[in-house]
């Protein structure tokens, strides 16, 4: 292997922020198709806050059924492979982006300032947990998804509040998991998963209906302070009892770090404004790809 190529001093930071789906496949797919001459002056840097690959697709499910919560988080050791080693990931938060540096949330072996060439923010988003984990590492997170497992496992009686995706998936696995509990599901709108098509919505309230679970639609919930034991009151005046409640709503977009460099491009609901070759207007050098842009 030619040394140079794997000496990381004095290199242009080609920088991924964000090591979920789109992060990850990014920096796989430049660390690959890098040329020599390119890989000689530039480094890759793939700087992610988690300490593992986190499956969310698996969250709502493992939630609910016990014995596979640490099969969510993936060690992202082997993303990169001798080969390519112009490439590395960083385990930290990037805060905040100038026109020049971006800097960490710590200390790590490549300082917490670091200047960047080119910058691609793959930070996508953020819901309340269960749907993302409150903690950043495996050990906890698992630690996490075990205890609210038993939490589910003893109550008897549960409101969802957020007929989304993730309010919908979790009430059905609950009610086809334990058949004995009182299933509340709460949605603001008039039909769940209301950012679907509509005919989706009709099969998805049929499914609840069946397995049993109490959908309340078109209307709001004033939210506990507490997950449980509590009562939840809706805007219809009902007032319901239960031993648990899990917030499902309330999706942030993360450009932060972005939000004071590249202010006239981020949009009121938070996403990144982009062209079609997913750069950012006035900042050529900065990409943004997946949930944190507006295509
Ligand atoms: C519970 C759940 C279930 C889902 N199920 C499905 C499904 O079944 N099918 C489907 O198609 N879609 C599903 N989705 C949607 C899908 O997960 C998203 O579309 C997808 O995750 C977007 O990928 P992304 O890489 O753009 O961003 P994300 O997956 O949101 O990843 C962003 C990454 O950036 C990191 N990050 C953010 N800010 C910083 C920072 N400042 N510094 C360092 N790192 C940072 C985060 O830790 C995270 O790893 C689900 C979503 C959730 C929450």
């Amino acid at each position: 292997m030619n040394q140079a190529v794997c000496t990381m001093a004095e290199k242009l930071n080609i920088i991924i922020v964000g090591a979920s789906y789109l992060g990850s496949k990014v920096a796989r797919a430049l660390a690959k198709s890098m040329p020599q001459d390119l890989a000689v002056n530039h480094r890759i840097l793939l700087i992610e806050r988690n300490s593992h690959f986190s499956h969310l697709f698996t969250f709502p499910r493992f939630v609910v059924v016990p014995n596979h919560e640490h099969k969510a988080f993936i060690p992202m050791s082997k993303l990169f492979n001798e080969a390519q080693c112009n490439a590395q990931i960083i385990t930290a938060s990037v805060e905040t982006v100038n026109e020049s540096e971006i800097v960490l949330d710590r200390d790590t072996p490549f300082g917490r300032r670091l200047p960047w060439h080119i910058l691609v923010m793959a930070t996508g988003s953020r819901l309340s947990p269960p749907a993302n984990m409150p903690t950043s590492t495996k050990v906890d997170s698992v630690q996490y998804l075990k205890n609210l497992q038993e939490r589910i496992r003893t109550a008897k009686s549960i409101a969802l509040v957020g007929g989304g995706a993730v309010g919908v998936q979790i009430s059905t696995d609950i009610k086809s998991y334990y058949s004995d509990k009182e299933v509340h599901l709460i949605h603001s709108r008039d039909r769940l998963m209301s950012r679907f098509d509509a005919s989706l919505g009709d099969i998805v309230l049929q499914t609840c209906k069946e397995l049993g679970i109490h959908v309340h639609l078109g209307t709001r919930a004033k939210l506990p302070d507490t997950d449980g034991p509590c009562t939840i009151e809706l805007q219809s005046g009902e007032i319901i009892s239960v031993d648990l409640y899990l917030k499902c709503t309330g999706q942030v977009i993360n450009s932060e770090p972005i939000r004071e460099l590249a202010k006239e491009s981020i949009n009121s609901d938070g996403t990144i404004h982009v062209l079609r070759t997913l750069q950012v207007e006035k900042h050529p050098r900065i990409f943004a790809v997946g949930d944190v842009n507006d295509l």
